[in-house]
């Protein structure tokens, strides 16, 4: 019998948004299709491990803070329990999609070679790189963990550490750094005077964490001041010498940060935290919007300027703000409108299919922001949460306790 090439899914980058897409359609959609059989998932990510990217804060101090083998999971092996026809993964990085001609290269991660991949359907799913290349998979597993050990062996000897920006990111590193050095101020003291290790976050807005409203920053600060950090307000850092610092470039190079205020801060370490970049350099500037991220309806999740099934989910899409609990909204969505998109074009009747999924954002106040291993703060669905529900839900493990469901694809086995 003569064998058919399968219609290729394309999905690009295995994080939150990718993984839990190919589990959602792998469980939900292709076994709905008439022929299963001719249609493969090609998972292409640069990383062949995910990683539990909101743990970086902690996880890159010492690997003894957090169980490693939850830390990090093969991509490869959470996808065994498929029909092998219908996933394939790619350890790989996307380095230009043509949507017109509807093909990617990719590059693999191990020889270098190239390969064109004709896609009848793409889902972007490639995320957000930070500037400091300790807080995410900015390459893969194994570059974070040589960066974590070069920045490993500064923290040896460093006595001072400026972290740029105050959002959770730069907060969280800021609240593990300062009890992993300096520990936690004695019960009668509300800070610490003579911290082991001067941290200082410096941040251009009014307050920090400005997701949360002002009065949980302020209590934040607190929780700072009680491990050695200090925080300045209403400033910009306007320059670094030399300009690579914090960076992959000069990781652990001793840095004189200057300051909007003209102040020179000198830091053994210096961790840019501020803002994220869209990891969209393979496509088209057309798809984009200003920020860079992938411009997706936010109602559909479609990419409409890409031509018929064509998605975004995930830190890559304009759709939402990003956070994982945005992703776990979406998926369902996104799964539901591949689903009927792949029937509607196998010949199934519109009329009995019913109508799309909407997404709608959630906008409600909700961040969670441990501050060291034992405190945080935090609201949740606009309701603000005591310091013990941060530590339980969040800073005892930083959603370890989550991604067990999450990677396996138990948390998508019903369809929703
Ligand atoms: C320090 C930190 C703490 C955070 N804490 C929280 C939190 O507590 N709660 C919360 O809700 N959110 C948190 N976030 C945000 C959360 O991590 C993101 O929303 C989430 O990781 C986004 O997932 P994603 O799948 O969109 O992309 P990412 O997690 O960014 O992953 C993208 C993947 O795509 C791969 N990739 C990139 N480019 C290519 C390419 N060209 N080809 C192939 N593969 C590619 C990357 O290697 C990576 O594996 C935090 C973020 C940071 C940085």
């Amino acid at each position: 019998m003569e064998s058919k090439t399968p219609k290729s899914i394309v999905i690009l980058g295995g994080s939150y948004g990718g993984i839990s897409a190919a589990h959602y359609l792998l469980k939900h959609a292709i076994p709905k299709l008439p022929s299963p059989q001719d249609y493969r998932i090609v998972l292409v990510s640069t990383s062949n491990e995910i990683l539990c990217r909101p743990a970086c804060p902690r996880a890159m101090i010492a690997d003894d803070l957090l169980p490693q083998d939850k830390l990090f999971v093969s991509i490869p092996s959470v996808f065994e329990q498929y029909p092998s026809q219908n996933i394939q993964f790619e350890h790989a990085t996307a380095e230009k999609v043509d949507h017109e001609a509807r093909t990617v290269l990719i590059r693999s991660a191990g020889d270098g070679s190239e390969k064109t991949i004709q896609y009848y359907a793409l889902i972007i799913a490639t995320g957000a790189s930070t500037a400091s290349p300790l807080l995410s998979l900015n390459k893969d597993s194994t570059f974070i963990r040589s960066q974590w050990g070069i920045f490993r062996e500064k923290m040896k000897t460093a006595v001072s550490i400026v972290i740029a920006g105050g959002g959770p990111a730069g907060i969280e590193a800021a609240g593990e750094l300062g009890e992993y050095l300096n520990g936690q101020a004695g019960w009668f003291s509300c800070k610490q005077e003579n911290p082991k290790v001067r941290i200082t976050v410096v941040t251009s807005a009014a307050q920090i964490l400005p997701a949360l409203r002002s009065s949980i920053a302020e209590k934040a600060e607190g929780y700072l001041a009680r491990v050695g950090v200090t925080v300045i307000k209403n400033t910009k850092v306007t320059g670094v010498s030399p300009s690579e610092s914090g960076t992959e470039i000069t990781l652990a190079t001793d840095t004189k940060v200057t300051l909007s205020d003209g102040q020179e801060l000198d830091a053994d370490i210096y961790i840019p935290a501020m803002g994220m970049t869209p990891n969209t350099a393979f496509l088209d500037a057309t798809l984009l919007t200003g920020d860079g991220r992938v411009d997706t309806n936010p109602t559909t999740l479609r990419v409409d300027k890409a031509g018929v099934r064509v998605y975004a989910v995930g830190d890559v899409g304009s759709y939402a703000k990003p956070a994982v609990h945005a992703i776990l909204n979406a998926i369902p969505v996104l799964g539901a409108n591949i689903k009927r998109d792949l029937l509607l074009d196998a010949g199934t009747s519109e009329a009995s299919l019913g109508p799309e999924r909407e997404y709608k954002e959630d906008t409600r106040e909700t961040q969670m922001v441990p501050i060291g291993r034992s405190k945080g703060v935090g609201a949740a669905m606009g309701f603000q949460l005591p310091s013990f529900l941060i530590w339980a839900i969040k800073g005892r493990d930083y959603w370890l306790w989550t991604t067990g469901g999450l990677w396996s694809g138990k948390q998508w086995n019903k369809e929703s």
